[in-house]
This record gives structure tokens, C-alpha cells and sequence, in this order.
């Protein structure tokens, strides 16, 4: 007599490498014991992967060697019981990529972020309160779209209520879903957490996303622009800074712009690492479509209050009903879109604000202008600088930045700068039309 088969529920351990894709390897979940300490199996090669899903010819890895994915067993996410009845339950844990031996491996984006905190921790006594917004563009009806509208909301309304939903149930604390400016266009926003699970819950945002669009047979896409005419989707990251007992210490109400001398060097110097941080934060050729002027994405490395051209910018503090306004001060960094990995944008992010904290930087670069519309002088005069036009342009600045070559662990770069030089390759001959065509498919 043979017994009934049924599925097998499966549990995945994940890891987001430096292409933002979250990939890995599953097993019954019912073994996760055997599973828990050593993890399962996983290839140095995997590090230099393109979007496009080919290993870069000159990917320093070649067919050697094996890793393991080791789950943070803090970082589990489980959902079951989504729109579809009968799809299989999403589970998954969050991994740092190791050696066999336990040592660490120097391409991996988590534990460079994990390392970053630390020494947050260790030299300057911060800890990172982070949030990434994400927008995208979901085909949920077919009608027109009026941007902010009612009737956007309501043709998305049983995918929103599914998604926060699910987002809830995944501990990633949704705040609020928006139609946007653009045609099908939609925004997702979740409350700031400390640390690396900011980055760990900006993959549940994009992953479980994903899967109630797949479940409700709906198409998304969160590429920075996915055809020629549409709206830019950006990725906001939000952050500020807590001493070790968790008090605010970007906020200083005696300065003109609010941000405390800490908060002026940590500024400073994420502007001033922002052209080769670019590399890392709009990394794909389509992200330079986004990375324009009049986009309310950033061309320029400067600050502004409130000003959604400027590349970092003073978020809106609320004093009604008493609010404290420390405790909500943050800034927002715009230069970013969901084809860069959070944990390897976010770390390099930080890299550069810890050593504008160390070298003391002066914060020039600021205006409540359109960056774009002060004549080159005056940018000169404020040290504002444009970004660069292209990725290649983004990758040579980061070849040059001395800083973020001593900071970032050779293996990591050496891979980065494989996969995108592969990358750039692939794509060298489409139309921006068609390069917003390709990345729409890919992310
Ligand atoms: N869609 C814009 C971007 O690409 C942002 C608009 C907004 O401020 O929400 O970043
Ligand atoms: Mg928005």
C-alpha cells in the first residue's frame, strides 16, 4: 500500500547579494534543527552574478570553492494563508555567507553592513535607525490612473490589504500605502528598525511584495523606470542616529536647519563620498534614467530641508499634539533605487558618514533650490557637485575614492566591479527605452 504524497512545506535560507536579488536553498522545514548551526551549502561564484543571471566572465572566483549560508535565526519571515489558498507557504531566514570553516567571507553585503555597525558601536557609540521606502509600479486595474487619487487606491485596494497584511504577519510593521504621481505607480512604507534588520526588512518589503502580486496573478516591478514615458521609482532610505542608551542625536534645536554638529559631519560626509557611493546605491545603467534633474529623485550631492530634488534631504518633523521633534528627526537619503543591494548600499552609506564624523567635514552643500537652477558658481561657492550621468561614470569615481577602497573588503569590490563591468557589457547597445524595458523584467 503506498501512502498519500502531499507537499512538503520548505523553509529557504536566503541571502540579498550584491545585485539586490535575493537568492538560496530550501529544505523541509521540519528539519530546520539539522539545518540551524551550519547551514546549507552555497558558491564563492554566486558573489559575481548579474542582474542578468550570468556568472561575469571575469569573476575573481572562478569554479572553486564552497561557502555556507549561515541563517540569523532572529531574521525568520513566515507567511501562509495568503490570496491564494493553495500556494505554499513563504518561509525564510536572512543568512551571512561563511566560510566552511565559520570564517567570515569577505563578499558578503550582510556582514559588511554587520561590521559597519559595529564599529558605529565600538568608535563613535551610535546606533542606525533605518527605513527604506519603496515604490513601484503594480497593473492592478485598467482604467487611468489619477495620481493620489481614491480611485488608484481602490483598484489596488485587495492587493494593499493583502500586502500590509502580509507585511504585518512578516514583523516588517507597515506604515501606509499610497498610489503615486505616476500611472500605476504605488509606494509602500514600513516604520524604522535598528540595524541590519532595516536592510533585512527592506528584502521583506520587495519579497513579500512580490509574492502577493504572484499570488493574485498581478505584474510589478520595482526597476527605477520601466518604460520610456513612466514615472521614476525611487527607494528613500530613511535614517537617523540613537546614542547606546537610544536617545535621538541627529537633532539639535539651537542650529538653523536642526541638525546637531554630529548630524552636519555625518551629513557632510555621505555628501561628500556621493559620487562613488552612487556605484552602490543606483547601480544598474537604468538607475541613471531616475538620477536626473526635475525627477524629485538627485543630480546633485546636496542637502535641503525638505526639498525632494536635494540628494539627502531634512524630513518634515510634526510638533502637533506635542510631539517630540528628536525623536522623529531624520534624513532621508533619495539617490537610491530598489536594482541596489540594501545591505551593501546601506553599509557604504554609513562608511561614508562615519568618516565625515572623523575628518570633522564641513557642511556646505546645502539649498532649498532646485540644485539645478543655481548657476555653476554658486554650486562651486557651496561645494556642490553633480552626480554622475552614467554607471560607468559612478564606477570610475569609486575606483578613485582612496576612502571607500580601504573601507569596503577587497573580495566584495573586486566582485562588484566584475559583475558590473559584465553588466554594462549586456547592455551597451540597448535604447534607454529598452534598457527600461529590460530592468522592468529583471527587478
Ligand atoms: N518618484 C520619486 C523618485 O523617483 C520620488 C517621489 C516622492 O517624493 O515620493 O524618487
Ligand atoms: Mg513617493
Amino acid at each position: 500500500m503506498s501512502a498519500r504524497l502531499t507537499p512538503l512545506p520548505l523553509t529557504t535560507l536566503v541571502t540579498t547579494d550584491l545585485t539586490g536579488i535575493t537568492r538560496g536553498r530550501s529544505f523541509p522545514t521540519d528539519e530546520l534543527e539539522h539545518y540551524q548551526a551550519t547551514g546549507c551549502g552555497w558558491v564563492p561564484a554566486n558573489s559575481a552574478l548579474t542582474p542578468q543571471g550570468a556568472i561575469a566572465s571575469s569573476s575573481p572566483w572562478g569554479a572553486y570553492g564552497d561557502l555556507r549560508l549561515i541563517p540569523d535565526l532572529a531574521s525568520r519571515v513566515t507567511l501562509s494563508n495568503g490570496p491564494d489558498a493553495d500556494a505554499p507557504a513563504l518561509d525564510f531566514f536572512h543568512c551571512d555567507l561563511r566560510q566552511t570553516d565559520g570564517s567570515p567571507f569577505g563578499a558578503c553585503p550582510r556582514t559588511v553592513l554587520r561590521d559597519e555597525l559595529q564599529r558605529y558601536r565600538d568608535q563613535l557609540g551610535l546606533q542606525v535607525n533605518a527605513a527604506f521606502e519603496h515604490e513601484f509600479t503594480l497593473h492592478a486595474g485598467c482604467a487611468g490612473h489619477q495620481p493620489f487619487s481614491l480611485q488608484a487606491q481602490r483598484q489596488a485596494a485587495a492587493f494593499a490589504g493583502w500586502l500590509l497584511g502580509a507585511l504585518r504577519a512578516g514583523g516588517v510593521e507597515p506604515e501606509m500605502f499610497l498610489p503615486e504621481y505616476g500611472t500605476h505607480q504605488y509606494e509602500v512604507t514600513c516604520r524604522p528598525t535598528l540595524g541590519v534588520a532595516a536592510a533585512d526588512r527592506a528584502v521583506n518589503v520587495r519579497e513579500i511584495t512580490r509574492e502577493i502580486g504572484r499570488q493574485m496573478g498581478l505584474d510589478l516591478s520595482f526597476a527605477p523606470k520601466t518604460h520610456a514615458e513612466a514615472m521614476c521609482s525611487g527607494v528613500h532610505l530613511h535614517m537617523s542616529l540613537l546614542d547606546l542608551a537610544g536617545q535621538p542625536m541627529l537633532y539639535d534645536a539651537g542650529t538653523d536647519n536642526g541638525l546637531s554638529n554630529l548630524g552636519q559631519h555625518w551629513a557632510a560626509g555621505i555628501l561628500h563620498y556621493l559620487p562613488a557611493l552612487c556605484a552602490f546605491t543606483a547601480p544598474t545603467p537604468v538607475s541613471y534614467e531616475r538620477l536626473q534633474p526635475h525627477h524629485w529623485s538627485a543630480s546633485y550631492a546636496c542637502l535641503g530641508q525638505q526639498n525632494r530634488e536635494a540628494a539627502l534631504r531634512i524630513c518634515p518633523t510634526v510638533t502637533l499634539g506635542g510631539k517630540s521633534v528628536a525623536t522623529q528627526f531624520n534624513l532621508e537619503f533619495r539617490a537610491m533605487d530598489a536594482t541596489a543591494s540594501p545591505h551593501l548600499a546601506m553599509a557604504a552609506l554609513l562608511i561614508a558618514g562615519r568618516l565625515g564624523i572623523e575628518q570633522r567635514l564641513a557642511l556646505n552643500a546645502i539649498t532649498d533650490e532646485v540644485p539645478d537652477s543655481l548657476n555653476d558658481e554658486q554650486r562651486k561657492a557651496r561645494g556642490i557637485v553633480a552626480l554622475p550621468a552614467s554607471l560607468a561614470q559612478a564606477l570610475d569615481c569609486l575606483r578613485d575614492s582612496a576612502a571607500l577602497n580601504e573601507w569596503l573588503p577587497k573580495p566584495l569590490l573586486d566582485s562588484y566591479h566584475a559583475l558590473k563591468t559584465e553588466e554594462l557589457a549586456l547592455t551597451e547597445q540597448l535604447s534607454p527605452a529598452d534598457l527600461c524595458e529590460h530592468y522592468a523584467r529583471l527587478y
